[in-house]
């Protein structure tokens, strides 16, 4: 009956408050997709080993996160990096991803959404990939430290302006984080997700209420 779909996304993981968010994706029934970096799988590789085991996506996010934050190396956005850098960075964490999982990631996301550039595009598809942009940034890469409410109430406007825009069938990919880039220092940006996990169980109600089905980055219903 329904075609709208949407896609709920999670970067930069796995980190601290990945269990939380896969608690309260299995208490609504809903799978997600994780775009997670190599360094956090390496360090955390049994948290991969359950997204895949409770039925989500795994998406390729660059081994470091490189991308024009102050504090992060190398510097530079990552589409514009040398071709060489990009496809270790790519291939680096798709190996950490195969070693935890067992399973090949299909969708690539870069640091920032940067990921648009021709020679990109070569890499990622040369290696059975999609790039995966989005529809509606929730924000919450520059989350508080702290509850709130307010920020919570911005993450769900966003949300509603996704759930508005997918009323006529185009499929909807919402960006969240379940944990920060290793390389953005923690005075620049909080590594708290607190805010996420709160809201997330409206954002669910927010779509589901919207007819919305939940799918993978290509629409898949999951
Ligand atoms: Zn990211």
């Amino acid at each position: 009956m329904t075609s709208r779909t949407v896609a709920l996304t999670f970067d930069d993981g796995p980190g601290p408050h990945t269990a939380e968010v896969l608690a309260v994706l299995a208490e609504a029934d809903v799978r997600a997709t994780f775009f997670v970096t190599g360094a956090h799988v390496q360090s955390r590789p049994d948290l991969v080993g359950r997204i895949v085991a409770e039925g989500h996506v795994i998406g390729n996010h660059t081994f470091t996160h490189p991308q024009d934050v102050p504090g992060s190396v190398p510097r530079g956005h990552f589409d514009r990096l040398p071709a060489q850098v990009q496809a270790g960075q790519i291939d680096d964490t798709s190996e950490q991803i195969v070693a935890a999982c067992g399973a090949e990631p299909r969708f690539f996301r870069g640091p920032g959404g940067h990921h648009f550039s021709t020679v990109t595009a070569e890499i990622v598809a040369a290696r059975g990939m999609s790039v995966s942009h989005w529809t509606a940034d929730t924000g919450d890469w520059n989350a508080p430290a702290t509850l709130s409410a307010t920020f919570q109430e911005s993450m769900l406007d966003a949300a509603r302006a996704a759930a508005a825009a997918g009323s006529s069938g185009k499929h909807q990919m919402v960006l969240m984080h379940d944990a920060k880039a290793s390389a953005e220092g923690e005075r620049e940006l909080s590594s708290f997700r607190g805010n996420t996990v709160a809201v997330l169980p409206r954002i669910i109600a927010l779509f589901r209420a919207g007819g919305y089905a939940f799918a993978d980055p290509l629409g898949v219903v999951r």
